[in-house]
């Protein structure tokens, strides 16, 4: 038994070594030239271009040998709401001493994933609008929020505590549950002051720098797809999986309409940004009047498949066990022309992820590799709505929840330059740490942590939907030096084509350095899948109360 394990791992090295990383690019890249292809329109969920692009992965997964693995054959159809404003039919209007004053679209954002209805009530800015008994922080103490709209800064505030407990607690799900436990029936951000130069405040971020209050209220901002007018936001349809319920009304903020919302308070809009942007702690106080809003919407049903094929393993124990290969199959279809380009063809965005999982799974039927642990290699739907596919999968996987020992996510892992470095998002949080720091070694690959924490990238993507289910997990970027060519690649990268129409198949990309880390990540995946034990969390770390 021993021996064979051993000659096994040896043969599995020699393999590794050996891999044509030019012709294995090549085929890499084949995947995303038919996913980011002007005929898939941006594979929004819901579109011909989505259900082309779920039948494509489909068809790949059967030829490379991966069992049906869905509900319906390799589909775990999902069935989301779309929700958008009916503009002509809504309003918003501040009322004072009688008086209304009208507010314009230019003065608030209204997001549509709320109830049609009229919502009357008085607003009150509670700062941050953070309570984290953890951090010891609590900016509601003694506040009155019972009926009234929270008013607040959706930046992470001054608090003391981990970086992950900081953006667990300031997500927008997390953020409402407090907010309305304390009596709140709606809110109204405050964009960060502090977020990047170049982001776009309607973006959703996929882990990618951009303005916090986009990722708060991304489900409600519910993506781009700003060419055709008021925002859809996307639920999923079954109402015991939705979040950030009970919220009448959902507003941001702009500048131009700011000191409107506080004017009579006795506090300025420009004072609080100031004070947001130097990260000090805010006031508490009313604002005046009430605010008067009337919501118009309009619903419409969308359904979209979760793709899920499996690699069973060969261990009589283990194979009921199972270690999951993710990345999502959405992006965020036809937009606002960008230099008469409207088609946002997410070539990177998470057409690499997609054409990864694929190549991982080729590689490892051609190389006749039988992991002990089962491998079920997921194409997600809607992450670009706010993670909604792997939500409904972690909710509903389609093997057994418990035996789930792992989630490897790709998205966006940003092959723009030679493989030297891996930053790794989780890498301190679970065992999972140690196992990618072997397979980069025999890469030759150097591990990074993740460089900009306050990015917060390992709960932004797929998946935090596992981490949330007590599940390790790990997500990648290639890593690079400060200061370096590389390390300008990347940020220009971030500012110039994500989630825009250049972000598709005329950009130059490392082919050879993606196939390379594709035999990385399979090296990864096949020691979780052999491994005697399955991995855990880090007895210190602050995913670990997720576990189950
Ligand atoms: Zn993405």
């Amino acid at each position: 038994m021993k021996k064979t394990l051993l000659s096994g791992l040896a043969l599995l090295a020699i393999t590794l070594t050996a891999a044509d990383y030019v012709s294995e690019g090549d085929l890499w890249w084949s995947h995303i030239q038919y996913l980011a292809d002007d005929s898939l329109q941006g594979r929004e969920v819901g579109t011909n271009g989505y259900r082309k692009a779920a039948e494509y992965v489909a068809g790949k997964m059967e030829k490379f040998g991966l069992q049906a693995a869905g509900t319906d054959g390799y589909y775990q159809p999902v069935k989301f709401e779309a929700r958008q404003l009916i503009a002509d039919e809504s309003s918003l209007a501040l009322i004072r001493d009688g008086n209304s004053q009208a507010l314009e679209r230019a003065d608030a954002t209204m997001n549509s994933r709320v109830d049609e209805g009229t919502v009357d009530a008085p607003m009150i800015f509670v700062g941050y609008g953070l309570r984290i008994p953890e951090a010891k922080y609590d900016e509601l103490a003694g506040i009155d929020l019972k009926g009234k709209i929270a008013v607040y800064v959706n930046a992470p505030g001054p608090v003391d505590a981990p970086g992950p407990l900081k953006s667990h607690a300031g997500s927008g799900t997390e953020r409402w549950n407090t907010l309305r436990a304390a009596g709140a029936i709606g809110v109204a951000t405050i964009m960060n002051p502090r977020a990047p130069v170049g982001a776009n405040p309607q973006a959703a971020p996929d882990g990618q720098p951009a303005d916090a209050s986009a990722r708060g209220g991304r489900g409600a901002a519910g993506g781009p797809g700003g060419g055709r007018g008021p925002q859809r936001a996307f639920l999923l349809a079954d109402p015991t999986l939705q979040e950030q319920v009970g919220q009448k009304i959902a507003l941001t903020i702009t500048r131009t309409g700011g000191e409107k919302f506080f004017a009579g308070s006795g506090h300025t809009y420009q004072e609080i940004l100031d004070l947001a942007r130097e990260n000090k702690p805010l006031p508490k106080f009313p604002l005046a009047g009430t605010l008067h809003a009337k919501i118009a919407i309009k619903r419409e049903n969308v359904e979209a498949p979760n793709v899920a094929g499996l690699l069973a393993g060969s261990d009589s124990k283990l194979k009921n066990e199972y270690v999951i290969m993710s990345a999502h199959l959405d992006h965020i279809g036809v937009g606002r022309p960008v230099n008469g380009d409207t088609i946002n063809n997410g070539a990177m965005d998470d057409a690499s992820g997609i054409a990864s999982i694929l190549e991982i799974a080729r590689i490892m039927k051609a190389d006749a590799v039988k992991p002990r642990r089962s491998i079920l290699f997921l194409a997600v739907a809607a992450e670009e709505k706010g993670e909604l596919g792997s939500r409904y999968f972690g909710m509903h996987p389609t093997v057994d929840a418990k035996n789930i020992v792992a989630d490897i996510n790709l998205d966006m892992f940003m092959p723009l330059f030679d493989l030297k470095f891996v930053e790794v998002q989780g890498l301190g949080e679970s065992s999972l740490g140690d196992t990618i720091r072997e397979a980069a070694k025999e890469f030759g690959v150097t591990v990074q942590a993740d460089k900009e924490p306050e990015q917060n990238r390992f709960i932004r993507s797929d998946q935090y939907s596992f981490i949330r289910n007590g599940v390790p997990s790990l997500a990648f970027k290639f890593g690079y030096e400060f200061g370096t060519p590389e390390d300008k690649i990347f940020h220009d990268w971030i500012r110039d084509r994500y989630h825009k129409p250049s972000d598709d198949l005329n950009q130059p990309v490392d082919k050879a350095a993606a196939a390379k880390f594709d035999r990385m990540i399979a090296s990864l995946l096949l020691k979780v899948a052999n491994a005697p034990e399955r991995p855990a969390w880090r007895s210190d770390s602050f995913f670990k109360r997720f576990a189950r």
